[in-house]
């Protein structure tokens, strides 16, 4: 089965840099990013990015570098950019993208201060830490070293710290693709977030997610019309009734699955490493002896729509003229127009829908040098490493990059210990990432970016 991936069986042990004992310095960036509250309440009431930026402007500063840091939308929307020359000015260029903003915490919920950065345990705890300050702490100690030590990537590397990833990138990475182009230009391909993290299986082997694929997002408002009327009288052209049954039909309905080209390859490694068999015409028993990789992948292979919101009415004894419903929906890569046929014989006559936000699927190949780039590096720093290609559920800035004809992965290397949940870390309480992790991670991508 290991001979499925690019192998590279030397691991560079001579490098005198990776006994370097200041990459725990990641663990302390880490942290200080966590300690600046950068959370995007979507709706422009938060303390915005400013202070993340002016952070991560003055530490690349601080290491030798020119970044520049700009507004986006206003000032308290800021970003930071900063073009690392490569060795071969000919060749086009990686970004690396990375947001500063966090979603909100409650502080009520979590057992330690969520805007703290506090470090114990081995982990450091606080919003952020696995979305995404880890891997922007990561980023900068690779690039601070490199600084140190004199190296210079192969070529071009575009670092870009954005606002607004959690509230859809409008006044981030979208508001780049169309006002700030030039930024990206020569760049072709790139990495980001929520891929590049290990599953381990029983057998110890561990999955390397390396994301290639991400489904698509139509937030739907859905309205049924009716007749207003006294609440007393017999009435049949209910409109609360009629959304009541389409909603409820939404909700419980199973889209079939469908694999894409990403989900069976996945399927196939994954089955592979875990010494499992491979039914294609059963894909769902499979799922279930994959342990904790099983919640991520289940969505992966149907297109859903769940029912989030529900309003209508004022007064209880009026029956309105409208209902309405806000259904999130999210589309296999490539199959927009097969959900929305499926998705429109659901609704009943009297129900219409438009779409509050729609954003874009993605999905590209797991192969090429970069693929071979990072397979590499993980087995380097990890012999039992298995990377394997995955498709995100959600989404991140790279669907907006993709505009500009990015090829990007999902690659934030963490080797995380088998009984951590960090999936569920993901706007979580108690989010937390060992620092073992975020050494790990920057020794791959210190291996992986220079050659990349
Ligand atoms: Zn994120």
């Amino acid at each position: 089965m290991l001979s499925l991936w690019p192998i590279d069986p030397v691991p560079d042990q001579a490098d005198p840099w990776h006994s370097d004992p200041m990459t725990s310095d990641v663990a302390t960036i880490c942290s200080e990013l966590i300690s600046l509250d950068t959370s995007n309440y979507g709706d422009g009431t938060g303390p915005g990015e400013a202070s993340a930026a002016e952070y991560v402007e003055a530490f690349l500063r601080g290491a030798g570098l020119q970044p520049e840091r700009f507004q986006t939308t206003s000032a308290t929307r800021q970003a930071v950019v900063c073009r690392i020359p490569g060795q071969d000015p000919q060749a086009p260029g990686l970004v690396i993208h990375a947001h500063l903003d966090v979603v909100p915490a409650i502080a009520a919920d979590w057992s330690v201060p969520a805007f703290e950065g506090t470090i114990h345990d081995g982990m450091v705890w606080g919003r952020g830490a696995v979305d995404m300050k880890d891997m922007d702490a990561m980023i900068l100690t690779v690039v601070q070293q490199w600084q140190s030590h004199g190296i210079k990537p192969r070529r071009d590397i575009v670092l870009l710290f954005l606002p607004d990833e959690e509230a859809g990138g409008r006044h981030g990475a979208h508001w780049v693709v169309e006002n700030r182009p030039e930024l990206l230009e020569g760049v072709t391909e790139g990495i980001g977030e929520v891929g590049g993290f290990s599953v381990e299986l029983a057998n110890h082997m561990r999955l390397y997610m390396i994301e290639t694929a991400q489904k698509g997002l139509a937030w739907l408002r859905l309205k049924a019309s009716g007749t207003a009327a006294h609440g007393s009288l017999i009435h049949d052209d209910n409109a609360v009734t009629r959304l009541a049954r389409t909603i409820s039909r939404i909700g419980e309905h199973r889209f079939p699955i469908q694999l894409t080209p990403p989900v069976q390859e996945f399927l196939e490694a994954a089955c592979d490493a875990a010494g499992v068999p491979f039914d294609p015409s059963d894909p769902e028993a499979v799922i279930g002896q994959l342990g904790p990789a099983a919640r991520m992948i289940g969505a992966t292979m149907r297109h859903t729509a769940n029912p989030t919101m529900l309003s209508a009415g004022y007064k209880s004894n009026v029956i309105p003229g409208e209902a309405q419903a806000m259904v999130d929906a999210r589309f296999l890569p490539g199959l927009e127009e097969d959900f929305f046929a499926q998705f429109d014989a659901l609704l009943e006559p009297g129900v219409t829908y438009e779409p509050q936000e729609k954003d874009i699927s993605l999905q590209t190949t797991f192969d090429g040098d970069l693929v071979a780039g990072m397979t590499a590096a993980l087995r380097a720093e990890d012999p039992h490493a298995i990377p394997v290609p995955y498709t995100l559920s959600g989404g991140t800035d790279a669907k907006a990059l993709s505009l500009l004809g990015i090829r990007c992965y999902g690659f934030a290397p963490l080797q995380l210990p088998a009984d951590l949940d960090f999936t569920s870390l993901f706007h979580g309480i108690d989010e937390r990432v060992p620092v073992s992790s975020l050494e790990f991670g920057v020794r791959v991508l210190d291996r992986f970016l220079r050659d990349a």
